[in-house]
């Protein structure tokens, strides 16, 4: 991540690592833990919930909530989880508002941008996260951070660098626009394991990264 930043002239600083320990025991995140990481990515309800409270002990971990999710267990997500990537419906912004507990800090949102219009994925369309953003005004206990994308699994390089290029234009249109709304939303949610150095080309702020720090999922 440092070599990719300095070498399109970015602040290393301005990057976060994202580990997602989805399927992984306990054990390797505590050894991730003990290595510095802090920030840690879950994409199973119950999974997720099931290891913060075996390590609720260690209060400066940070819960990152990056899959889907449905409304029936949001309340688990507003309780237990500091971000929640995968937004991408209202009515689930609702619940969540609702069901976040009030000695709590504001749960840290990203909208999900479905940037390649797949039928299989989640995610709002590009043209629809202006009035999106307009209609999470009324949640105050949802902090707006930024946004996140799932690009699709292409190996070509040239699609690769349009999606992403995509996501780093609306980023920066929505900062703009919303910059006296949100003060906050400084976050992009862009690159996996395969496409790291790619996505810090493109403005990427944080790094969703599995397999190249677990070793590969079984
Ligand atoms: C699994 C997952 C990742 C990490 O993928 P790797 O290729 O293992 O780095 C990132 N983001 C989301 C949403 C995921 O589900």
């Amino acid at each position: 991540m440092q070599q990719a930043a300095v070498s399109c002239g970015r602040n290393p600083n301005d990057i976060h690592l994202l580990a997602v320990s989805k399927t992984k025991p306990v054990s390797d995140i505590l050894q991730a833990y003990e290595n510095g990481q802090r920030h840690f990515g879950e994409n199973y309800v119950q999974e997720g919930l099931e290891k913060i409270q075996a390590l609720s002990q260690f209060s400066d971990i940070v819960w990152h909530y990056i899959g889907p999710l449905q409304s029936n267990k949001s309340k688990i997500i507003a309780e237990n989880f500091d971000w929640m990537h995968s937004l991408d419906r209202i009515k689930i912004a609702k619940r969540l508002n609702d069901q976040r507990p009030s000695e709590l800090a504001p749960l840290n949102v990203c909208i999900q941008i479905n940037i390649d219009d797949e039928s299989s994925k989640s995610g709002i369309q590009a043209s629809e996260t202006k009035d999106f953003l307009e209609q999470m005004r009324e949640f105050s206990r949802l902090s707006c951070r930024g946004l996140m994308t799932i690009p699709s699994a292409t190996k070509d390089i040239n699609q690769q660098r349009a999606s992403f290029e995509r996501m780093q234009s609306l980023f920066v249109k929505c900062q703009e626009d919303f910059k006296q709304i949100y003060p906050d939303f400084d976050t992009l949610s862009m690159g996996m394991s395969a496409d790291m150095a790619l996505a810090i080309e493109y403005s990427s702020t944080m790094l969703r990264v599995g397999t190249g720090v677990f070793g590969s999922r079984t």
